[in-house]
């Protein structure tokens, strides 16, 4: 039987290390580090999603600024807030809540974030720095599931990992991140041929494909490390993550939990990226 990797925990450990980090910011340099996140329309699941930054942002000693603007914004609105906050000192991280409205284009306003202040890690310059190996801010869910892993002990070098999805927030991102770390990766996607026979290969075995418990146990290697980063609601309100986690947890070393699994790690390193910025912005 799997041991179970506990995100909760190291989450809730990680910002515990952060709020501290803080005290000791606010005593040496009189400075707290603050998180404006900016939200456009009132998506349900966005609102949610913010309102779990903004409390974790409070429990860890941060100013947090919300910034809501109507479904029918103009880009122009959201490009002069971006760059007013760009220009802020209290402000040291700038989180945009994504989605976005249909008629606006995400990658011409996350690349007027200052990417000194591009705490969710989604601007080009951050990704070329994980590109070339030399990151500085990185997506928070994949930074998460390597915490996972650290925490854990758990070696990366040399390892086998394949990663289901390619997304630029989570699947390849991570690619980059275990590579850097000298894991040999497969990334697959809808068009994989044989994706039962690729996934048996993982000694590690990252699920972020948003469909409910499409790994089974048949297409894990015994013993294979499994991460679970998908999140789906079922009908009937239950949630399920990417694997079929009782018989696929029989085979496994290691498994995250859905929910408790990756989910709070996000959130954790959403915090950790605030944090650093605020060490690099004030030490300039
Ligand atoms: P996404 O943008 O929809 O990407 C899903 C990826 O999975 C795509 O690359 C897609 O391939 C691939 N895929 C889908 N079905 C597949 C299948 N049957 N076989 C192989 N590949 C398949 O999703 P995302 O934003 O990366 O999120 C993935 C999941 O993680 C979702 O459930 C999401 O809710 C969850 N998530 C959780 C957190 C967290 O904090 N826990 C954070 C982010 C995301 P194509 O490219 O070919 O379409």
């Amino acid at each position: 039987m799997a041991i179970i990797i506990d995100g909760n925990k190291i989450a809730q450990d990680i910002r515990t290390e952060v709020k501290n980090a803080v005290l000791h910011l606010q005593e040496k340099n009189g400075t707290t580090p603050g998180l404006a996140v900016i939200l456009v329309g009132d998506d349900p699941a966005s609102k949610i999603y913010l309102r779990h930054k903004e409390n974790a942002c409070r429990d860890a000693g941060f100013i947090s600024r919300e910034f809501r603007l109507p479904h029918d914004s103009h880009e122009t609105d959201i490009l002069s807030l971006i760059q007013e906050l760009n220009r802020d000192g209290d402000i040291h991280g700038i989180l945009l809540q994504l989605p976005l409205p249909k008629h606006l284009n995400p990658a011409r306003i996350i690349e007027t974030i200052d990417p000194r202040k591009d705490v969710d890690g989604f601007h080009p310059y951050n990704i070329g720095r994980l590109f070339t190996g030399n990151p500085y801010h990185t997506a928070c869910t994949p930074k998460g599931i390597l915490e996972l892993l650290d925490r854990h002990a758990i070696p990366v070098e040399r390892k086998e990992a394949v990663i289901v999805g390619r997304s630029n927030i989570v699947g390849k991102p991570l690619a980059l991140l275990l590579l850097n770390r000298h894991a040999t990766i497969t990334v697959c996607h809808t068009r994989t041929e044989r994706l039962a026979e690729v996934t048996k290969r993982a000694e590690i075995l990252v699920a972020a494909a948003g469909k409910p418990e499409i790994i089974k146990a048949a297409m894990v290697r015994e013993g294979a490390v499994v991460i679970d980063v998908g999140v789906n609601r079922l009908e009937g309100g239950r949630l399920v993550g990417d694997v079929a986690f009782p018989e696929v947890a029989k085979k496994a070393s290691y498994i995250t939990p859905v929910p408790g699994g990756v989910g709070p790690m996000t959130i954790a390193m959403l915090l950790v990226n605030t944090l650093n910025a605020a060490f690099t912005l004030i030490s300039k």
